[in-house]
């Protein structure tokens, strides 16, 4: 059975050849045939040049480099490889060694021990992250299982290791706005998970600061679930009942006691709260409506400025 590595490299120029070099030792004399199939996500670095002599210079296995003509993420960057990986078995890693190889090979004899599985996932076990951020993810996680169908992990990875009918079936979800936790959930498969360890980052730092994440974790919720447009209909279903409560309250106090003081603040209060619902409500109309405008263009998923392979 052949496995075919996707490696997503965006500016990982001190990552690549020591990746590269770890792996083989890892894979020598275990895995026979392999190949790598590196996606250069439009990097701004020597990325590229080191890709390509690589590619030149291949001996020990078969190697694909895909590049892109820009930075188009790195879901993308995954789409664009299992796209063209040739492999029986498809396992996504990381260009920068914090998911290492021998992670590798323990996916393998999880798959090879039960035939039934399908994909096999890594998870962080621990995580090297502040009370804040681990508490922020478990929220997002809590919200997004309980408001859509698939079924979504906290801590596990795009570390993984899937059959061919997987990846097929991922290539069949050609949608715009990737969020992969999302299709890997959506696609369903027996899948089987294994703790591990991140490593520290070889070189560079992470593409990944705490507002991308948010803004990673909203477009999650919004490609996944319809539940932000419910509760905008909750809310205004809310503020009419309430509307109502005060207006009735309104009615038996003038009744009661004539014509009251007016209410300078409660008018205020009560402009701004709704103001404030209406134009939330608006954004989330927004943000839907952005994701189906891009979506109905039909735009690739990736441009492929160069694609070398044998
Ligand atoms: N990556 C990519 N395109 C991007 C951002 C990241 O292909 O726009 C790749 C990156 O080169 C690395 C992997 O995705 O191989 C994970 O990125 P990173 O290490 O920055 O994320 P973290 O490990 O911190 O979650
Ligand atoms: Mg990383």
């Amino acid at each position: 059975m052949k496995l075919s590595l996707v490696v997503p490299c965006f500016n990982e120029e001190g990552n690549i050849q020591k990746m590269y070099d770890e792996t083989v030792r890892v894979f020598d004399g275990k895995i026979d045939d392999y190949e790598f199939v590196f996606v250069d996500d439009g990097s701004t670095d020597g990325t590229y040049h080191i890709l390509k002599r690589l590619y030149e210079n291949q001996s020990k296995c078969d190697i694909q480099v895909l590049s892109l003509s820009r930075n188009f993420g790195k879901e993308a960057a995954i789409y664009a490889g299992i796209s063209n990986a040739t492999g029986d078995l498809i396992c996504l890693i990381d260009a920068d060694l914090q998911q290492r190889p021998e992670v590798v090979l323990q996916m393998l004899k999880v798959m090879e021990s039960d035939e039934d599985t399908d994909c096999v996932t890594a998870y962080q076990k621990v995580r090297h992250e502040s009370r804040l951020m681990c508490c922020m993810k478990s929220v997002f996680y809590k919200i997004i299982n309980k408001a859509s169908k698939a079924d979504f992990k906290n801590g596990a990875s795009d570390f993984r290791l899937m059959k061919r009918k997987v990846a097929d079936a991922i290539i069949q979800m050609g949608e715009y706005h990737r969020f992969s936790k999302g299709i890997f959930g959506f696609v369903g498969f027996n899948t089987k998970y294994i703790p591990y360890t991140a490593e520290e980052r070889h070189s560079g730092k992470t593409k990944w600061g705490a507002r991308k994440l948010f803004s990673y974790a909203i477009d999650g919720i919004i490609s996944f679930t319809t539940f932000p447009l419910r509760l905008a209909t909750f809310l205004g279903l809310l503020s009419a009942f309430l509307s109502v409560i005060y207006i009735i309250a309104v009615i038996i106090e003038k009744l009661a006691f004539g014509i009251a003081v007016p209410g300078y603040a409660t008018i205020i209060v009560l402009l701004l709260f709704l103001g404030g619902m209406q134009l939330f409500s608006l954004g989330i109309l927004g943000e839907y409506m952005s994701k189906v405008y891009i979506q109905v263009k039909q735009r690739p998923i990736y441009i492929l400025k160069e694609h070398l392979h044998k």
